[in-house]
């Protein structure tokens, strides 16, 4: 079993979670059993309560972990289900010594960063260990940060213990100066030299830059950073971030690893069929397809990082490019909104929290149901679409969710408000804000003859939640009525999962997020059926 460890330097978001993806996708491409985990320096317990304006989204693993996206990249490129034990944060290992230190497990020493915080690092690094051949640690952040020090501790510890098989990888970055017309390694050189004050000399240089990088360079690089010219490793823009994998490949990663790492790279055949061919289909896009996001996290994309993916997918298996119209529901009067939407060929109301911005994404679901535009909602974009439906369908005033407000109808509500079974109170796993998010991959039973029966082909499912609110059951019976179901149900019958219309094009809201299960091999079938209705509908018209 080996570790390979993948720092980063000179700046952040070089995209070391897709290298780290994508180094895992050629390793799985050779038959090793690889596994990939994290190691993030922020000081939160979990990125659970971060602002997806500043840290992207939220990824929940099949178990109910509320990890960094970055998790979500390894899962689309490996196709391997992440788990809670995949990702740490400096927060959860502070947290994890604190509560040791109070219930007396350190017999009164006095609690220092080296040992026992570095400790705390390597028993991480060394936990839940299976069957794997070579297990991928990306230490997120930048090498210099303070928070990340700790990290490299442990990670020089371990390095220095010969019994363990390793490797560092180094992801820096090259700029090009247009007044010198060059490209410039002195940043790398400075931050290798950050790494080994930390006492750690990488084996790999993995360069990023948007330029082609010269021998010369390369040359440099490998002089003042001890490192042989083959292991300095180009890291070049790619068209698709799917063509990762085999750029990295062309320019020797996978086997400069596995040589350092003791392997014969010729006894271990590296099949990137899938992966050309997806590239193949990639190449094969004709017609363009205009999807309206109407969502408040409009700014930063990686907010909705998988859900960008994911519809992504469902136009590589319909031979059409997607551009995504990101729309800010908080930003527009009805009229620009309207305007703006006319301009797409379906309409996505995504996940979110809080009440900022729910007027515009209101409008937005009302307009693509009265003009039979596609539309797919997701969790509160559901919500959101039976609150509309009740409003201006079934008449009833002022539904609302008790989200938005509490002395309102509340077609939406916290499970509590009308249930209080153990039943119900068992299906909530932990979470201290309020102890009631339904997190992680849980059943749901979808009604023969429903349009998402035909989707999925199938009768059970099984999507990842992350909400705190649901449908009330008491407004089921009424939707029915007036041509819109509840075509999806937990076992139980009791929390509405999908609602489906009889009367339109494609009109789906789930109380799940499909988005997270999507993968560019294996892309989600809601997605490949909303994209493929977009398209349909585009070209009727
Ligand atoms: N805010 C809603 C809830 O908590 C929806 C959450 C979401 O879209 N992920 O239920």
């Amino acid at each position: 079993m080996h570790f390979v460890f993948i720092t980063g330097g000179v700046a952040s978001s070089l995209g070391k979670g897709i290298a780290s993806a994508a180094l895992a996708t050629l390793l799985k491409s050779r038959n090793f059993r690889v596994r990939i985990r994290k190691l993030d320096p922020y000081l939160n317990v979990d990125p659970g309560t971060m602002s997806p304006y500043q840290h992207g989204e939220v990824y929940v693993t099949d178990d109910g972990a509320e990890t960094d996206l970055d998790l979500g990249h390894y899962e689309r490129f490996t196709n391997q289900s992440a788990k809670q034990t995949d990702s740490i944060s400096s927060g959860k290992i502070y947290s994890n010594v604190l509560s040791k230190e109070r219930k007396g497990d350190y017999l009164g020493a006095t609690i220092q960063v080296i040992p026992h915080v570095t400790n705390e690092i390597k028993s991480f690094i060394n936990s839940d260990i299976k069957n794997e051949d070579i297990i991928i640690y990306e230490i997120g952040g930048t090498v210099g940060d303070i928070e990340s020090l700790p990290f490299l501790e442990a990670i020089r510890q371990i390095r220095n213990n010969k019994k363990i098989s390793s490797a560092l990888i180094h992801m820096t970055y090259i700029p090009y100066l247009s007044s010198a017309d060059e490209l410039k390694t002195k940043p790398t050189q400075h931050s290798v030299k950050e790494l080994l004050n930390a006492g750690i000399q990488p084996d790999i240089i993995m360069c990023r830059s948007e330029r082609r990088i010269d021998i010369d360079s390369i040359s440099k690089i490998s002089l003042f950073c001890n490192v042989k010219k083959e292991s300095v490793i180009p890291a070049l823009n790619a068209k698709s971030i799917y063509e990762v994998p085999l750029l990295y490949s062309k320019y020797g990663l996978d086997s400069v690893l596995l040589k350092h790492l003791g392997y014969k790279s010729k006894n271990h055949k590296l099949n990137l069929k899938p992966w050309n061919d997806l590239l193949k289909k990639i190449d094969k896009q004709k017609q363009l397809v205009k999807i309206g996001i109407v969502g408040k996290y409009t700014n930063l994309k990686d907010s909705y990082k998988s859900l960008n993916e994911a519809l992504i997918h469902g136009g590589i298996e319909n031979s059409v490019e997607v551009e995504i119209k990101w729309i800010n529901s908080e930003e527009l009067n009805n009229n620009n909104l309207i305007s703006k939407l006319k301009e797409c060929d379906g309409v996505l109301v995504p996940g979110g929290f809080g009440s900022r911005g729910v007027k515009g994404k209101i409008t937005a679901i009302k307009y693509a149901r009265e003009n039979n535009i596609p539309f797919f909602g997701i969790c509160l974009g559901m919500q959101l679409a039976v609150i509309e439906i009740s409003r201006n369908v079934l008449k009833i005033k002022n539904a609302n969710s008790s989200e938005f407000d509490q002395k309102s109808k509340s077609v939406i509500g916290l499970m509590t408000e009308w249930t209080k079974g153990n039943k119900i109170e068992k299906r909530d796993k932990n979470s201290d804000k309020g102890g009631t998010m339904r997190l992680g991959s849980y059943k749901a039973i979808l009604s023969k003859k429903s349009k998402i029966y035909s989707i999925y082909k199938k009768n059970e499912i099984f999507e990842r939640h992350r909400h705190r609110y649901e449908v009330n059951k008491k407004y089921v019976s009424k939707f029915q009525n007036k041509g819109y179901y509840f075509s999806g149900m937990s076992p139980d019958g009791l929390l509405p999962e999908v609602l489906e219309s009889t009367n339109h094009s494609w009109f789906i809201g789930v109380q799940f997020h499909p988005e997270l299960k999507s993968r560019p091999l294996k892309p989600h079938p809601l997605f490949v059926s909303f994209i493929k209705y977009c398209r349909n509908e585009k070209n009727k018209s």
